[in-house]
């Protein structure tokens, strides 16, 4: 069994995928190719924005929005403190200072309440400005949006969704990727809508951000390349990468989306008796990047995971570490998130993907029901 099986999805769509690496190939048109602007409009018209930017990677995504917004040295932006490291790093990265907020025990998402906390401590020390929220879509679940938007609208906080594991997801008849003043999304292989190698993209409704973005990803061009006016980085989507994700977004939107689901109502049914199983709150949808139930603690965790592994089943930990106990935040002021603390011990990420079939669920949630 695979925790993601990407070979099985390849071979649903082989036809559609290699006759568009082919086209490329043919094409000779690897970087720019009329793909990407095709694929740009068709993501920002799936996601119900004016504006979609494909970059690099979902990494580069954030930090250009970051750019967009010249967040920079004494500036205060609040990130979740379980998510992945990228959340964060490209705070640091701009010279910013992050400020780990803990996250909601059902959810695992952004807790509204302890972010207003950290504004107000913030706001009190005085000695950085608070000036954005990055809010995850964590294994799919988008963020509380509702509360979380009041927040940053109190205190004039800049919004940005980073939804590189939520695209797919929604809330309130919204799609992920539109929740932000920028939204950002990943592309690489694992994730809900995966390419074959890194990419990404930044949405926005707002037109001069979005003339921004489009350049800085090359060089901070002017009007034309060798026009540059601004300090850039290099951060395209290849067309290799663009012709792939084409025939790959409609595998999403026609049955993928739906098969998660369905998966994850498999797993729910037959677990949620016995073990903490993934709370997807009123109103909200899942594009389930991954299905995490929540044990009691760490030796429990890691000996299903030991037990499950020696049945040939993979699963995951996602994530074994809270953010403001990474060594690279080391320099970083004090915060406690023990909400954080206590999922990165018990937390453990099941096989999920759309083509994982209702027998390989059945066969996992034997297995853990047994072992609980
Ligand atoms: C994967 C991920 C990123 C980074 O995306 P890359 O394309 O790997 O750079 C950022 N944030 C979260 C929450 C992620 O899961």
């Amino acid at each position: 069994m695979q925790f993601r099986d990407l070979k099985a999805q390849y071979a649903a769509l082989k036809t559609e995928i290699d006759a568009a690496m082919q086209q490329v190939a043919g094409d000779g048109n690897f970087i720019s190719g009329a793909q990407v602007a095709e694929l740009e409009e068709a993501l920002a018209e799936y996601v119900g924005v004016k504006h979609c930017v494909t970059c690099g990677n979902g990494t580069d995504a954030l930090t250009m929005a970051l750019m967009s917004w010249e967040i920079g040295p004494g500036d205060a932006v609040f990130v979740p403190d379980f998510t992945f490291f990228a959340s964060g790093e490209v705070v640091s990265f701009e010279g910013a200072t992050p400020i780990f907020v803990d996250v909601e025990a059902d959810t695992f998402n952004l807790d509204p309440v302890r972010l207003e906390e950290a504004v107000l401590a913030v706001k009190e020390e005085g000695k950085l400005t608070p000036r954005a929220v990055v809010a995850v879509d964590l294994f799919g679940l988008p963020a509380d949006y509702r509360s979380i938007r009041a927040v940053a609208r109190k205190y004039g906080l800049l919004l940005l969704e980073d939804g590189a594991q939520g695209f797919g997801g929604s809330l309130d008849g919204r799609r992920a990727c539109s929740f932000g003043d920028i939204s950002t999304t990943s592309f690489f292989p694992a994730k809900p809508l995966g390419c074959y190698g890194d990419g990404g993209a930044v949405f926005t409704d707002d037109e001069a951000t979005a003339d921004y973005l489009r350049s800085i990803r090359v060089h901070g061009k002017g009007s034309f390349k060798y026009d540059n006016v601004r300090i850039g980085m290099n951060s395209r989507l290849d067309t290799l990468q663009a012709a792939i994700l084409l025939p790959k977004l409609r595998a999403f939107r026609e049955y993928e989306l739906e098969a998660v689901n369905r998966a994850a109502g498999w797993y729910t049914e037959r677990l949620a008796d016995v073990v903490k199983t993934p709370v997807v709150p009123e109103g909200f949808g899942s594009s389930w990047a991954q299905y995490t139930i929540t044990l009691e603690s760490r030796e429990q965790r890691d000996g299903i995971q030991a037990a499950l592994k020696e049945q040939g089943i993979p699963t995951m930990v996602y994530y074994p570490k809270p953010m403001h106990a990474q060594t690279a935040f080391a320099g970083l002021p004090p915060v406690s998130c023990p909400v954080s603390d206590r999922l990165c011990g018990c937390v453990l990420s099941l096989p999920m993907h759309p083509y994982l079939g209702e027998g390989n669920v059945e066969f996992v949630c034997e297995a853990l029901r047994k072992l609980l």
